[in-house]
């Protein structure tokens, strides 16, 4: 097997020059050596079906595991959820398979979304390719991981709530796109926090994030939220003349950046300058109360949605002894780690009577100002840039040190946009060393193609 991009293996299924059953054979017994070595499923597909419908001819996508996938553990990371096998799919998956693609496995996770490293996930922590004692990012970190590891082609389906695209694309040297908030259903999604949370792709090349979000944005009757955006193909236009655009540069942004990092993001601007672009410094000075804005906003959904795992309804369940409340809390107590517990807790208390005006309602007003300062920024530029992250992929052996608050400050670049419901896409723009660095491009509600020409046009200059 010597193709690795979507697009040459498109076109070599269509000329009969690939095998599929063969094909299909070696990508599964890849996925479980990568798996043994790097930990990056929960769960690998036995077989492929024989089958498959354009555009997609059977490519091999893996599926991030809190998105439901029929027959599959769908556990969103968590030991509360193992067992849990849906009886459907969600609607990017069908989506998915409709077009013919085939689901590769479930990719490990932190625990409902909750991290930054990967490091919170019930059924393994997996294990950056670059450096195996380092991070993949989170909380996507087996969707990035193995995207970069595979050396077939394949696409990710993640999910970002604050991040989690983002970051483990970043840390794993591969490109993740976050679309804006509603343009792909999140029917099906194991939910961290509605209003934050986005699905979107993680690929090898732009060109194949953008031909997978072409496949799964769109509107569905079964998400309230979801937006129109059904039948566009955004590789059409995909486009690397970028010559007159304006890129707005945040200088919040910069600030306690790694010197490796802040190299290589202003050479990127740099390059980008150099096709054609003009770049400006830009203030979005909500930028600092975004992050404990975020905190309290998705915790205090996260701990309303995880209100429905008691050991009832979905996956791990107990001895059913004692009261309701005693047989609740010990399914609980046992099915949820510890950062979900603290999670619980903090959200519970943010939206308690008494002090949700204090906080949540605050909390909610934060996030309208972040929303206006994007907003006053989309009226003089086209695309914003930006590191994606303000370290390199750290050492878990660095990640144990971390409190929980300066773990909690590494999300500090990812979470304004998350928060704002904009688009962003993280291309790889160099190293530190064998380390990736990933450069942040972030544009207006729906503006995803100047998204990603900018992103494209710069991944062909490098
Ligand atoms: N690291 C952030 C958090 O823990 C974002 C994670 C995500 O996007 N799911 O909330």
């Amino acid at each position: 097997m010597k193709i690795t991009s979507v697009q040459n293996y498109l076109r070599d299924i269509q000329s009969g020059e690939i095998e599929y059953s063969q094909f299909a054979l070696e990508a599964i017994d890849k996925a479980k050596r990568l798996n043994s070595k790097y930990n990056f499923f929960q769960d690998i597909s036995q077989a492929f079906a024989t089958q498959h419908e354009d555009p997609l001819y059977g490519l091999p996508v893996s599926v991030k595991d809190n998105i439901c996938v029929k027959g599959m553990q769908s556990s969103a990371g968590s030991l509360i959820l193992k067992g849990y096998v849906p009886p459907f799919d969600a609607t990017a998956v069908s989506r998915v398979i409709r077009a013919g693609g085939e689901v590769i496995g479930k990719t490990n996770q932190d625990e409902f979304g909750f991290g930054t490293f990967s490091t919170n996930c019930a059924f393994g922590t997996p294990k950056n390719p670059h450096d195996p004692e380092r991070s993949c990012g989170g909380s996507s970190g087996g969707a990035a991981g193995f995207t970069a590891a595979a050396d077939f082609p394949h696409i990710a389906i993640a999910e970002s709530t604050g991040g989690s695209i983002s970051c483990p694309a970043s840390f794993c040297g591969v490109v993740g796109l976050t679309p804006t908030y509603g343009l792909v259903s999140r029917y099906g999604l194991i939910d961290y926090a509605n209003s934050l949370d986005k699905i979107g792709p993680i690929a090898k090349s732009v060109w194949d994030a953008a031909f997978m979000l072409s496949i799964i944005a769109g509107h569905d009757h079964r998400d309230s939220t979801s937006l129109p955006g059904e039948g566009i193909d955004y590789t059409k236009k995909l486009s690397e003349d970028i010559k007159g655009m304006k890129i707005g540069i945040p200088k919040e942004y910069f600030q306690n950046i790694n010197r490796d990092v802040e190299r290589a993001v202003w050479s990127a601007i740099e390059k980008i300058e150099s096709l054609g672009a003009q770049y400006k410094k830009v203030t979005l000075p909500s930028t600092q109360f975004a992050l404990p804005a975020y905190y309290i906003i998705a915790t205090a959904e996260a701990s309303t949605n995880l209100a429905k795992f008691c050991g009832m309804r979905y996956g791990l369940h107990g001895q059913i002894k004692g009261g309701f409340n005693e047989y609740f809390s010990n399914v609980r107590s046992e099915g949820f780690g510890k950062e979900a517990k603290r999670r619980i807790m903090l959200g519970t208390f943010a939206r308690m009577s008494g002090y949700r005006d204090r906080y949540y309602m605050k909390a909610m007003k934060v996030r309208t100002l972040v929303i206006n300062d994007f907003k006053k920024a989309f009226k003089k530029f086209d695309v914003l840039a930006a590191p994606t992250m303000p370290i390199l992929p750290p050492k878990f052996s660095e990640i144990e040190e971390l409190s929980a608050m300066e773990n909690y400050q590494m999300d500090v670049l990812t979470v304004p946009p998350n928060l704002a419901g904009i688009p962003m896409i993280s291309v790889p723009c160099g190293f530190s060393g064998k380390l990736p660095i990933g450069l942040h491009l972030m544009a207006d509600h729906l503006q995803e193609q100047k998204l990603l020409n900018v992103a494209y046009a710069f991944e062909r200059s490098m």
